[in-house]
């Protein structure tokens, strides 16, 4: 019998268990051709999430709890999770229902027809505020121009069916900065989209807010392509043109009013003008120092070299 192994990563989700647990047997159950294992990341929660998991574990083997030593955040639960799953293939979910257990099956078929990757994509975002549709959609529009060959999937977020053969390549991944959802597409293999809407948290509340999101922005246009650092080569030069293309305008002007006696009005160098380019500039310059910054604290991680995670108990599966 197939194994399928589903990684939850679950951050102070105490309210979410039962329902979680309740939701999720209803679909296992009915898919009696296959084993499952559960593993559930506690990812360093301060509420009663790993108790109520421990308690679980005891009426319920098929689940494997893998506790960290403190709150690590989302990527580094599923990361921990996916390498700790032994199942042929490997369903990524949140625990808070929002990935609704009942597009399990419909994964599993299309894993079944031979696909290697079967993302679940929401297809309306009606539910969303108008701010986070609208930043959601700059976003993969700024992602897919940035990531060259590689093709990120618009509107699909961790809730995906991996192959072993795609979890085994993503493990060895060396990298610190780990994006789910960038490193999936990077190692490719044969993929398709199976649409779902996603629906409210039932219980608890989003640990996302504006903030993280950008961050995660920030980690998933960093881990998907340099191309940012190569923008400011491109502006200087084109600014470097412009410029000397005025200046020779400029000068050609003066000549030709002081020579030929003609009164035209070169570029006014008045002072408000100059004080607001040299603003421009510093602000063009600090512009792209960040973007730099961004690149450098990410190697500066990359080469420190730290775990990104600690695993304070691990129970596992019968
Ligand atoms: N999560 C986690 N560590 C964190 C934050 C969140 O493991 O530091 C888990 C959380 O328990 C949930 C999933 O990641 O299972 C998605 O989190 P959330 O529902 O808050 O995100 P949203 O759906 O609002 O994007
Ligand atoms: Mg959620």
């Amino acid at each position: 019998m197939k194994e399928i192994s589903l990684v939850v990563p679950m951050y102070n989700e105490e309210e979410m268990i039962p329902l979680f647990f309740e939701e999720i047997n209803k679909v296992l159950n009915k898919l009696v051709d296959y084993k499952f294992e559960i593993v559930c990341v506690n990812d360093g929660s301060k509420d009663n999430t790993l108790s109520l998991l421990k308690k679980k574990r005891q009426e319920q083997s098929n689940i494997h709890i893998v506790s960290f030593s403190r709150n690590f955040g989302h990527e580094s639960a599923v990361a921990a999770g996916i390498k700790a799953a032994r199942g042929e293939a490997v369903i990524v979910m949140d625990a808070d229902l929002q990935d609704p257990p009942k597009l399990i099956p419909e994964l599993i078929n299309k894993w079944e027809e031979g696909y290697q990757v079967v993302n679940a994509k929401r297809v309306d975002r009606k539910k969303d505020s108008w701010m986070k549709r609208n930043t959601a959609a700059a976003f993969y529009k700024v992602i897919s121009k940035l990531s060259g060959k590689t093709k990120i999937p618009e509107n699909v977020g961790n809730y995906r069916l991996l192959d072993r053969v795609v979890v085994d390549q993503v493990n060895l991944l060396k990298e610190k900065n780990r994006v789910f959802r960038v490193m999936v597409p990077y190692v490719g293999y044969k993929v398709i989209d199976v649409e779902f809407k996603r629906e409210e948290r039932p219980k608890g509340k989003t640990h996302y807010n504006y903030k993280s999101m950008f961050t995660l922005a920030g980690n998933s246009i960093t881990s998907a392509s340099i191309i940012p650092l190569k923008w400011s080569f491109k502006l200087g030069i084109f600014l470097t043109c412009l410029f000397s293309v005025l200046f020779v305008a400029d000068i050609t002007l003066w000549v030709i009013s002081n020579f030929i006696n003609w009164p035209l009005d070169v570029i006014p160098y008045d002072t408000l003008a100059i004080i607001f380019s040299m603003f421009l500039c510093l602000g063009i310059l600090l512009f792209f120092i960040g973007i730099l910054c961004e690149y450098v604290g990410r190697i500066m991680i990359e080469t420190q070299d730290r775990p990104i995670y600690y695993v304070d108990e691990d129970i596992k599966a019968d």
